[in-house]
């Protein structure tokens, strides 16, 4: 989960920002605000009883901000992650967050405090009230919430500067300025948290079946370099022309191009929680290159997986693959299948030997049903999120 704070004096652009990050990241926002005028608009009791405050521009009590801010995590527990906007205004609600964070096995990544001067958050709530709406949004009310936020609020950073999840930005710069750099936060917390697993095995194995499958119920993306080169084929694109001789023979597709593959993917890939690799590294050079790939996102490989299945077994799976309509170019004939496996011995076995020495290669008994291999699988992968 990917959970932000967006801190900062009304009028600092919070609410903007947020509309720019919870689309790009689908997280969920959270605006106590929105949710306290929602109850105040539907008449509901803790309306009635947040409705004189608001209106002064005070704060709400704490106990009015737990219940409506805790039924919307909970009933949203299943999601990307929370995007908190107003909220936590004071000390007590940054304990009440991380207790909330607790219940969901989580925490806050960080804090994003969108900051700016006095009078600039005046001047613009001012412009914002010629068309908002908001009857909060004079200049008597304003005065009030600014002297609450600065009073109450702004001694909130301290908490999270002491955790050293604190961020700051100036907001005085355009929206597309400021979004950049809270974007350019995100990432960094993104890349930070990701789980990416390597996943080995002879072809046959059921790397790809079961990598699909992973990905799908975790929320991690799949990353297999044959379908993306396959695609390239079918596409028929520069790239695709380039390799499509060498696949049907067998052979690797050369590095730049997997680099190149790779490297897009990484880029365009937001909110998801990690990467599932099939088929990749291959080499030992690959499997530089691969790191390298990750660093560059801040990132590393975090768990590494071998199925492990007999090898007269996975001839035997592949060759009844190509009477099926899942066969690939490189299925038909049982030439092309030992090439694969030769290839497998001579160049990706001293891969998973430098892994052995330097990570810990969890191997997979990929003999059963797919449903038995899928569980002892996923059983891998959580354990592998839970150390995160
Ligand atoms: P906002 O939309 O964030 O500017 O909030 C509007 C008003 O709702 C504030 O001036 C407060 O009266 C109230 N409010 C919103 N969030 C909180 C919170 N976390 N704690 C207490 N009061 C809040």
């Amino acid at each position: 989960m990917l959970n932000i704070a967006l801190f900062g004096p009304p009028g600092a652009g919070k609410g903007t920002q947020s509309d720019l990050i919870v689309e790009k990241y689908n997280l969920h926002y959270i605006s106590t605000g929105d949710l306290l005028r929602k109850e105040i608009a539907e008449g509901t009791k803790l309306g009635h009883d947040a409705k004189n405050i608001i209106a002064e521009g005070g704060l709400v009590s704490d106990e009015i901000i737990v219940q409506i801010i805790e039924k919307t995590i909970v009933e949203n527990s299943e999601s990307n992650g929370f995007l908190f906007d107003g909220f936590p205004r004071t000390y007590v609600q940054a304990y009440i967050l991380a207790g909330l964070m607790i219940k969901l096995h989580t925490s806050l990544n960080c804090l994003i405090s969108l900051e700016l001067e006095e009078e600039e958050s005046v001047t613009r709530l001012l412009e914002r009230g010629k068309t908002s709406g908001r009857s909060d949004d004079n200049e008597l009310v304003i005065r009030n919430r600014l002297s609450e936020y600065y009073d109450k609020t702004l001694p909130v950073l301290q908490f999270y500067k002491d955790k050293g999840i604190y961020v700051a930005i100036d907001s005085k710069n355009s929206i597309e300025q400021v979004h950049a750099e809270v974007d350019k936060v995100i990432q960094g917390e993104l890349s930070k948290n990701l789980l990416n697993i390597v996943l080995f095995g002879i072809p046959g194995s059921g790397r790809g079946r079961q990598g699909v499958a992973l990905a799908k119920k975790y929320g991690l993306e799949y990353i297999s370099i044959g379908t993306m080169l396959e695609d390239e084929i079918k596409k028929k694109s520069k790239i695709g022309i380039k390799i499509k001789e060498q696949r049907e023979n067998g052979l690797l597709a050369p590095d730049e191009i997997i680099v190149q593959l790779i490297e897009q993917k990484l880029e365009n890939s937001h909110g998801s929680k990690g990467f599932i690799f099939k088929g990749f590294p291959r080499t030992l050079v690959q499997s530089y290159i691969l790191d390298g790939l990750l660093q560059q996102h801040g990132s590393g490989i975090s768990e590494i997986i071998e199925i492990e299945i007999p090898t007269l077994e996975a001839m035997s799976r592949l060759h009844a693959r190509s009477k099926t309509k899942y066969a690939k170019a490189y299925d038909k004939s049982t030439g092309k299948i030992i090439n694969r496996m030769h290839e497998h011995e001579r160049k990706t076995l001293p891969v998973i030997e430098k892994y052995k020495a330097l990570h810990h290669v969890k191997k997979v008994d990929g003999v059963g049903s797919i449903i038995e291999v899928f569980e002892r699988l996923s059983n891998e992968i959580e354990i592998g999120f839970r150390n995160l």
